[in-house]
Protein backbone atom coordinates (compact mmCIF):
# COMPACT_ATOMS: atom_id res chain seq x y z
CA UNK A 1 0.00 0.00 0.00
CA UNK A 2 1.46 3.48 -0.61
CA UNK A 3 1.23 5.23 -4.17
CA UNK A 4 4.76 6.32 -4.25
CA UNK A 5 7.63 5.60 -6.35
CA UNK A 6 8.23 3.02 -3.92
CA UNK A 7 5.27 1.10 -3.95
CA UNK A 8 4.99 1.90 -7.65
CA UNK A 9 8.34 0.47 -8.15
CA UNK A 10 7.10 -2.63 -6.46
CA UNK A 11 3.98 -2.69 -8.56
CA UNK A 12 5.90 -2.72 -11.54
CA UNK A 13 8.50 -5.40 -11.57
CA UNK A 14 6.03 -8.04 -9.74
CA UNK A 15 4.00 -6.99 -13.21
CA UNK A 16 6.87 -7.31 -15.22
CA UNK A 17 6.91 -11.19 -14.49
CA UNK A 18 3.20 -11.60 -14.61
CA UNK A 19 2.42 -10.90 -10.81
CA UNK A 20 -0.94 -9.11 -10.71
CA UNK A 21 -0.77 -6.44 -7.74
CA UNK A 22 -3.20 -4.08 -6.29
CA UNK A 23 -1.83 -0.84 -4.95
CA UNK A 24 -4.11 1.03 -2.45
CA UNK A 25 -3.58 5.09 -2.71
CA UNK A 26 -5.40 7.21 -0.08
CA UNK A 27 -4.70 10.56 -2.22
CA UNK A 28 -3.54 9.94 -5.91
CA UNK A 29 -0.30 8.34 -6.86
CA UNK A 30 3.12 10.78 -6.54
CA UNK A 31 0.77 13.46 -4.70
CA UNK A 32 3.48 13.84 -1.65
CA UNK A 33 7.50 13.49 -1.87
CA UNK A 34 7.64 11.02 -4.89
CA UNK A 35 5.97 13.55 -7.34
CA UNK A 36 7.16 17.07 -5.79
CA UNK A 37 10.59 16.13 -5.12
CA UNK A 38 13.85 17.67 -7.06
CA UNK A 39 14.23 14.23 -9.27
CA UNK A 40 18.38 14.27 -8.61
CA UNK A 41 20.12 11.26 -9.11
CA UNK A 42 22.93 11.44 -7.25
CA UNK A 43 24.83 7.75 -5.70
CA UNK A 44 27.98 9.53 -4.67
CA UNK A 45 27.10 11.04 -1.31
CA UNK A 46 24.58 10.91 1.43
CA UNK A 47 23.86 9.31 4.85
CA UNK A 48 25.25 5.65 4.32
CA UNK A 49 27.25 6.59 0.95
CA UNK A 50 30.23 5.07 1.08
CA UNK A 51 28.37 2.57 3.46
CA UNK A 52 25.27 0.39 3.66
CA UNK A 53 22.82 2.48 1.25
CA UNK A 54 25.81 2.10 -1.64
CA UNK A 55 24.86 -1.09 -3.21
CA UNK A 56 21.20 0.70 -3.04
CA UNK A 57 22.19 3.38 -4.69
CA UNK A 58 23.96 1.84 -7.26
CA UNK A 59 21.07 -0.79 -8.35
CA UNK A 60 19.39 2.62 -7.99
CA UNK A 61 21.28 4.35 -10.75
CA UNK A 62 21.39 1.56 -12.98
CA UNK A 63 17.43 0.93 -12.98
CA UNK A 64 17.33 4.27 -13.61
CA UNK A 65 19.60 4.46 -16.88
CA UNK A 66 17.24 0.94 -18.25
CA UNK A 67 13.96 2.90 -17.09
CA UNK A 68 14.88 5.79 -18.93
CA UNK A 69 14.23 3.92 -22.20
CA UNK A 70 11.95 1.55 -20.84
CA UNK A 71 8.99 3.46 -19.65
CA UNK A 72 8.95 6.15 -22.13
CA UNK A 73 8.88 2.86 -24.92
CA UNK A 74 5.82 1.35 -22.56
CA UNK A 75 3.72 4.23 -21.95
CA UNK A 76 4.47 6.96 -24.21
CA UNK A 77 5.39 9.63 -21.04
CA UNK A 78 8.58 11.29 -21.41
CA UNK A 79 10.20 11.03 -17.61
CA UNK A 80 12.63 13.89 -18.45
CA UNK A 81 15.73 12.12 -17.36
CA UNK A 82 19.03 13.16 -18.68
CA UNK A 83 22.67 13.19 -17.27
CA UNK A 84 23.07 16.38 -15.05
CA UNK A 85 26.76 16.77 -13.49
CA UNK A 86 26.72 18.54 -10.10
CA UNK A 87 29.15 21.70 -9.01
CA UNK A 88 29.52 20.86 -5.23
CA UNK A 89 30.46 24.45 -3.79
CA UNK A 90 33.03 24.62 -1.13
CA UNK A 91 32.90 27.42 1.23
CA UNK A 92 35.07 26.86 4.50
CA UNK A 93 38.07 24.94 5.29
CA UNK A 94 36.08 22.75 6.97
CA UNK A 95 34.10 21.83 4.11
CA UNK A 96 37.25 21.50 1.82
CA UNK A 97 38.92 18.98 4.43
CA UNK A 98 35.92 17.14 4.26
CA UNK A 99 35.19 17.33 0.35
CA UNK A 100 39.15 16.24 0.19
CA UNK A 101 38.89 13.42 2.26
CA UNK A 102 36.27 11.42 0.05
CA UNK A 103 37.81 12.47 -3.13
CA UNK A 104 40.03 9.63 -3.39
CA UNK A 105 37.01 7.27 -3.05
CA UNK A 106 34.68 8.99 -5.09
CA UNK A 107 37.30 8.88 -7.76
CA UNK A 108 37.52 5.40 -7.45
CA UNK A 109 33.89 4.69 -8.58
CA UNK A 110 33.16 3.35 -12.17
CA UNK A 111 31.37 5.31 -14.08
CA UNK A 112 31.74 8.86 -12.30
CA UNK A 113 34.46 11.43 -12.78
CA UNK A 114 35.10 13.32 -9.87
CA UNK A 115 37.67 16.27 -9.55
CA UNK A 116 38.60 19.24 -7.43
CA UNK A 117 37.86 22.41 -9.00
CA UNK A 118 40.07 25.97 -7.77
CA UNK A 119 37.31 28.56 -8.13
CA UNK A 120 38.19 29.75 -11.54
CA UNK A 121 37.99 26.96 -13.01
CA UNK A 122 34.38 26.47 -11.22
CA UNK A 123 33.32 29.88 -11.94
CA UNK A 124 34.27 28.81 -15.99
CA UNK A 125 31.92 25.89 -15.24
CA UNK A 126 28.72 28.12 -14.16
CA UNK A 127 30.01 31.74 -14.08
CA UNK A 128 27.25 33.05 -11.68
CA UNK A 129 29.02 30.81 -8.68
CA UNK A 130 29.82 33.31 -5.42
CA UNK A 131 33.47 35.10 -5.55
CA UNK A 132 33.73 33.70 -1.96
CA UNK A 133 34.10 29.70 -2.54
CA UNK A 134 37.16 28.18 -1.43
CA UNK A 135 37.11 25.99 -4.50
CA UNK A 136 34.03 22.65 -5.70
CA UNK A 137 33.89 19.21 -6.71
CA UNK A 138 32.91 18.40 -9.98
CA UNK A 139 30.68 14.97 -10.75
CA UNK A 140 29.72 14.10 -14.31
CA UNK A 141 28.01 10.36 -14.25
CA UNK A 142 25.07 12.03 -12.20
CA UNK A 143 21.48 12.30 -13.30
CA UNK A 144 18.02 13.66 -12.84
CA UNK A 145 14.49 12.98 -13.62
CA UNK A 146 11.25 14.16 -13.56
CA UNK A 147 9.58 12.51 -10.32
CA UNK A 148 6.29 13.38 -11.08
CA UNK A 149 6.34 11.88 -14.70
CA UNK A 150 8.38 8.47 -13.24
CA UNK A 151 5.98 7.66 -10.75
CA UNK A 152 3.03 8.32 -13.27
CA UNK A 153 4.66 5.97 -16.15
CA UNK A 154 5.40 3.32 -13.48
CA UNK A 155 1.96 3.90 -12.41
CA UNK A 156 0.72 3.70 -15.93
CA UNK A 157 3.52 0.84 -16.93
CA UNK A 158 2.58 -1.02 -13.94
CA UNK A 159 -1.22 -0.90 -14.82
CA UNK A 160 -0.39 -1.71 -18.75
CA UNK A 161 0.80 -5.18 -17.40
CA UNK A 162 -2.12 -5.89 -15.08
CA UNK A 163 -1.93 -4.12 -11.86
CA UNK A 164 -4.60 -1.95 -10.32
CA UNK A 165 -4.52 1.06 -8.40
CA UNK A 166 -7.02 1.84 -6.36
CA UNK A 167 -8.63 4.40 -3.92
CA UNK A 168 -8.45 3.74 -0.18
CA UNK A 169 -6.98 4.17 2.97
CA UNK A 170 -5.51 0.83 4.69
CA UNK A 171 -6.37 0.76 7.95
CA UNK A 172 -5.20 -2.37 9.46
CA UNK A 173 -3.90 -6.09 8.19
CA UNK A 174 -5.96 -9.35 8.72
CA UNK A 175 -3.88 -11.99 10.55
CA UNK A 176 -4.15 -15.16 11.10
CA UNK A 177 -1.51 -16.97 13.06
CA UNK A 178 1.26 -15.07 11.83
CA UNK A 179 -0.01 -15.13 8.25
CA UNK A 180 -1.13 -12.09 6.40
CA UNK A 181 -5.07 -12.81 5.05
CA UNK A 182 -5.80 -9.07 3.75
CA UNK A 183 -5.99 -5.51 4.35
CA UNK A 184 -8.27 -3.60 6.18
CA UNK A 185 -9.97 -0.18 4.44
CA UNK A 186 -11.92 2.84 5.83
CA UNK A 187 -15.17 0.65 4.60
CA UNK A 188 -14.11 -2.91 3.28
CA UNK A 189 -11.67 -5.75 3.63
CA UNK A 190 -9.59 -7.28 0.82
CA UNK A 191 -8.12 -10.66 0.71
CA UNK A 192 -4.43 -10.64 -0.06
CA UNK A 193 -1.52 -13.32 0.74
CA UNK A 194 0.85 -10.55 0.54
CA UNK A 195 1.43 -7.33 1.34
CA UNK A 196 3.80 -4.25 1.39
CA UNK A 197 4.01 -1.32 3.57
CA UNK A 198 5.70 1.52 1.54
CA UNK A 199 3.31 4.19 2.94
CA UNK A 200 6.14 7.08 2.88
CA UNK A 201 6.40 9.22 5.92
CA UNK A 202 3.07 7.21 7.57
CA UNK A 203 4.69 3.96 7.38
CA UNK A 204 5.45 4.39 11.38
CA UNK A 205 1.12 3.76 11.39
CA UNK A 206 2.39 -0.14 10.96
CA UNK A 207 3.89 0.07 13.68
CA UNK A 208 0.75 -1.04 15.68
CA UNK A 209 -0.45 -3.37 13.17
CA UNK A 210 2.60 -5.40 13.13
CA UNK A 211 3.61 -5.34 16.91
CA UNK A 212 7.04 -3.92 15.75
CA UNK A 213 8.38 -0.24 15.81
CA UNK A 214 8.64 0.95 12.03
CA UNK A 215 10.48 4.15 13.10
CA UNK A 216 9.82 6.51 10.03
CA UNK A 217 9.22 9.94 10.75
CA UNK A 218 8.60 13.02 8.07
CA UNK A 219 11.50 15.34 7.53
CA UNK A 220 10.00 18.28 5.67
CA UNK A 221 11.05 19.89 2.37
CA UNK A 222 10.60 22.57 0.64
CA UNK A 223 11.46 23.80 -3.03
CA UNK A 224 11.24 26.78 -4.80
CA UNK A 225 10.59 27.61 -8.72
CA UNK A 226 11.91 30.46 -10.24
CA UNK A 227 11.96 32.49 -13.29
CA UNK A 228 15.53 33.14 -13.07
CA UNK A 229 17.64 36.15 -15.30
CA UNK A 230 20.32 34.42 -17.87
CA UNK A 231 21.04 31.58 -19.46
CA UNK A 232 19.99 28.31 -18.02
CA UNK A 233 22.10 26.69 -14.95
CA UNK A 234 23.54 23.61 -16.65
CA UNK A 235 24.49 21.74 -14.01
CA UNK A 236 23.03 21.21 -10.10
CA UNK A 237 24.85 23.56 -8.27
CA UNK A 238 24.61 22.34 -4.68
CA UNK A 239 26.31 23.40 -1.16
CA UNK A 240 25.46 21.48 2.27
CA UNK A 241 22.09 20.08 1.94
CA UNK A 242 20.74 23.20 -0.63
CA UNK A 243 20.71 22.63 -4.02
CA UNK A 244 19.50 24.59 -7.68
CA UNK A 245 19.28 23.87 -11.44
CA UNK A 246 17.28 24.58 -14.14
CA UNK A 247 14.76 22.40 -15.30
CA UNK A 248 13.32 21.09 -18.78
CA UNK A 249 10.00 23.26 -17.84
CA UNK A 250 12.24 26.47 -18.09
CA UNK A 251 12.21 27.29 -14.45
CA UNK A 252 15.08 27.42 -11.91
CA UNK A 253 14.34 24.91 -9.10
CA UNK A 254 15.97 25.80 -5.91
CA UNK A 255 16.16 23.84 -2.57
CA UNK A 256 15.62 23.07 0.51
CA UNK A 257 14.86 22.62 3.95
CA UNK A 258 15.32 19.87 6.86
CA UNK A 259 12.47 20.16 8.86
CA UNK A 260 10.83 18.93 11.84
CA UNK A 261 7.30 19.98 11.20
CA UNK A 262 5.66 16.84 12.01
CA UNK A 263 2.87 16.19 8.77
CA UNK A 264 2.67 19.93 7.80
CA UNK A 265 2.58 19.70 4.16
CA UNK A 266 2.36 23.41 3.83
CA UNK A 267 4.69 25.98 2.09
CA UNK A 268 6.03 28.70 4.26
CA UNK A 269 7.66 32.08 4.44
CA UNK A 270 10.24 30.87 6.80
CA UNK A 271 10.70 27.92 3.94
CA UNK A 272 11.05 30.19 1.32
CA UNK A 273 13.57 32.81 2.99
CA UNK A 274 16.06 29.74 4.15
CA UNK A 275 16.15 28.47 0.66
CA UNK A 276 16.20 31.77 -1.09
CA UNK A 277 19.18 32.44 1.24
CA UNK A 278 20.88 29.35 0.40
CA UNK A 279 20.76 30.42 -3.44
CA UNK A 280 21.95 34.05 -3.17
CA UNK A 281 24.96 32.30 -1.03
CA UNK A 282 25.50 30.18 -4.18
CA UNK A 283 24.79 31.98 -6.44
CA UNK A 284 24.44 36.09 -5.61
CA UNK A 285 23.82 36.96 -8.86
CA UNK A 286 20.49 35.42 -9.34
CA UNK A 287 19.27 37.89 -6.73
CA UNK A 288 16.45 39.31 -9.26
CA UNK A 289 14.98 35.99 -9.62
CA UNK A 290 11.05 35.59 -9.30
CA UNK A 291 9.46 33.24 -7.12
CA UNK A 292 6.71 31.40 -9.71
CA UNK A 293 5.63 27.79 -7.64
CA UNK A 294 6.83 26.80 -4.08
CA UNK A 295 6.42 23.53 -2.92
CA UNK A 296 6.96 21.50 0.60
CA UNK A 297 6.63 17.62 1.03
CA UNK A 298 7.53 14.90 3.51
CA UNK A 299 10.67 12.87 3.66
CA UNK A 300 10.47 9.04 4.61
CA UNK A 301 13.04 9.16 7.44
CA UNK A 302 14.14 6.34 10.31
CA UNK A 303 15.82 6.82 13.12
CA UNK A 304 19.41 5.99 11.46
CA UNK A 305 18.28 7.89 8.11
CA UNK A 306 18.77 4.20 6.29
CA UNK A 307 15.89 2.77 4.64
CA UNK A 308 13.95 0.64 5.80
CA UNK A 309 13.41 -2.43 3.71
CA UNK A 310 12.40 -6.53 3.70
CA UNK A 311 10.22 -9.09 5.32
CA UNK A 312 8.70 -8.77 8.48
CA UNK A 313 10.45 -10.82 11.05
CA UNK A 314 7.48 -13.48 11.98
CA UNK A 315 5.01 -12.28 9.81
CA UNK A 316 4.36 -14.44 7.03
CA UNK A 317 3.93 -12.40 3.21
CA UNK A 318 4.61 -9.10 5.39
CA UNK A 319 7.36 -6.45 4.08
CA UNK A 320 7.85 -2.90 4.32
CA UNK A 321 9.61 -0.72 1.84
CA UNK A 322 10.26 2.79 3.31
CA UNK A 323 12.33 5.33 4.83
CA UNK A 324 14.49 6.23 1.88
CA UNK A 325 14.91 10.00 3.27
CA UNK A 326 16.77 12.41 0.72
CA UNK A 327 17.24 9.17 -1.46
CA UNK A 328 14.07 8.01 -2.46
CA UNK A 329 13.48 9.02 -6.03
CA UNK A 330 17.00 7.47 -6.27
CA UNK A 331 17.05 4.30 -4.76
CA UNK A 332 12.63 4.13 -4.99
CA UNK A 333 13.24 1.25 -8.22
CA UNK A 334 15.91 -0.48 -6.25
CA UNK A 335 13.58 -1.23 -2.97
CA UNK A 336 11.25 -2.00 -5.50
CA UNK A 337 13.12 -4.13 -7.61
CA UNK A 338 14.16 -6.02 -3.68
CA UNK A 339 10.74 -6.09 -2.61
CA UNK A 340 9.29 -7.77 -5.87
CA UNK A 341 12.40 -10.55 -5.54
CA UNK A 342 11.55 -11.45 -2.08
CA UNK A 343 7.83 -12.15 -2.84
CA UNK A 344 9.06 -13.55 -6.37
CA UNK A 345 11.93 -15.68 -5.19
CA UNK A 346 12.60 -15.61 -0.88
CA UNK A 347 15.41 -13.34 -1.37
CA UNK A 348 17.54 -10.93 -3.49
CA UNK A 349 20.76 -10.43 -4.20
CA UNK A 350 21.12 -6.77 -3.56
CA UNK A 351 22.96 -6.76 0.06
CA UNK A 352 19.50 -5.42 2.24
CA UNK A 353 20.46 -7.02 5.59
CA UNK A 354 21.69 -3.70 7.43
CA UNK A 355 18.24 -2.50 6.03
CA UNK A 356 15.84 -4.69 8.15
CA UNK A 357 13.02 -3.42 9.98
CA UNK A 358 13.91 -5.54 12.89
CA UNK A 359 16.79 -3.42 13.75
CA UNK A 360 15.06 -0.81 15.53
CA UNK A 361 13.36 -3.47 17.89
CA UNK A 362 17.29 -4.31 18.36
CA UNK A 363 18.29 -0.64 18.85
CA UNK A 364 15.35 -0.38 21.43
CA UNK A 365 16.07 -3.35 23.39
CA UNK A 366 18.52 -2.70 26.73
C1 LIG B 1 11.83 18.63 -1.02
C2 LIG B 1 12.26 17.22 -1.34
C3 LIG B 1 13.17 17.01 -2.37
C4 LIG B 1 13.59 15.71 -2.67
N1 LIG B 1 14.50 15.54 -3.67
C5 LIG B 1 14.98 14.29 -3.93
C6 LIG B 1 15.94 14.12 -4.96
O1 LIG B 1 16.36 15.08 -5.62
N2 LIG B 1 16.43 12.88 -5.17
C7 LIG B 1 15.99 11.79 -4.46
O2 LIG B 1 16.48 10.68 -4.69
N3 LIG B 1 15.04 11.93 -3.49
C8 LIG B 1 14.54 13.15 -3.21
N4 LIG B 1 13.61 13.33 -2.22
C9 LIG B 1 13.19 12.16 -1.43
C10 LIG B 1 12.05 11.39 -2.09
O3 LIG B 1 11.08 12.28 -2.60
C11 LIG B 1 11.38 10.44 -1.09
O4 LIG B 1 12.35 9.68 -0.39
C12 LIG B 1 10.46 9.46 -1.81
O5 LIG B 1 9.56 10.15 -2.65
C13 LIG B 1 9.66 8.60 -0.82
O6 LIG B 1 8.83 7.75 -1.57
P1 LIG B 1 7.79 6.78 -0.86
O7 LIG B 1 7.11 6.01 -1.92
O8 LIG B 1 8.50 6.02 0.22
O9 LIG B 1 6.79 7.76 -0.08
P2 LIG B 1 5.60 8.80 -0.60
O10 LIG B 1 5.99 9.47 -1.86
O11 LIG B 1 5.31 9.61 0.59
O12 LIG B 1 4.43 7.81 -0.91
C14 LIG B 1 3.71 7.15 0.11
C15 LIG B 1 2.26 7.10 -0.30
O13 LIG B 1 1.53 6.30 0.66
C16 LIG B 1 0.25 6.84 0.80
N5 LIG B 1 -0.32 6.38 2.08
C17 LIG B 1 0.12 6.69 3.32
N6 LIG B 1 -0.61 6.06 4.24
C18 LIG B 1 -1.56 5.34 3.56
C19 LIG B 1 -2.61 4.50 3.97
N7 LIG B 1 -2.86 4.23 5.27
N8 LIG B 1 -3.39 3.93 3.02
C20 LIG B 1 -3.15 4.17 1.68
N9 LIG B 1 -2.17 4.97 1.26
C21 LIG B 1 -1.36 5.55 2.18
C22 LIG B 1 0.48 8.36 0.75
O14 LIG B 1 -0.71 9.04 0.39
C23 LIG B 1 1.59 8.46 -0.29
O15 LIG B 1 1.09 8.75 -1.60
C24 LIG B 1 13.12 14.60 -1.92
C25 LIG B 1 12.17 14.81 -0.93
C26 LIG B 1 11.74 16.11 -0.62
C27 LIG B 1 10.74 16.32 0.46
Amino acid sequence: MGGGIVGLATAYFLAKEGVRSVVIERDAVGSHASGFAFGNLSPMGGVGIPGPLYPLAQEGMRLHRELAAALPAETGIDTAYRPRPALDLVFTEEEQRFEQGRLGWRQQQPGYQVRWLEPAEARAVEPRVSEQILGAVSIEGTAEVDPYRFVLALAQGAEKLGATIRHGTVRGLLQEGGRIRGVRLEHEEMACGRVVIAMGPWSGEASAWLGLPVEVRPLKGQILRLRAPGPPVQCSVGWSHHYASTKPDGLLWAGTTEEEAGFDENPTQEGRETVMGALLKMMPALAEAQLVRQTACLRPLSRDWLPVLGAVPDRHGVYVATGAGRKGILVGPAMGRATADLILRGGTELAIEPLGVGRFAKMAAP
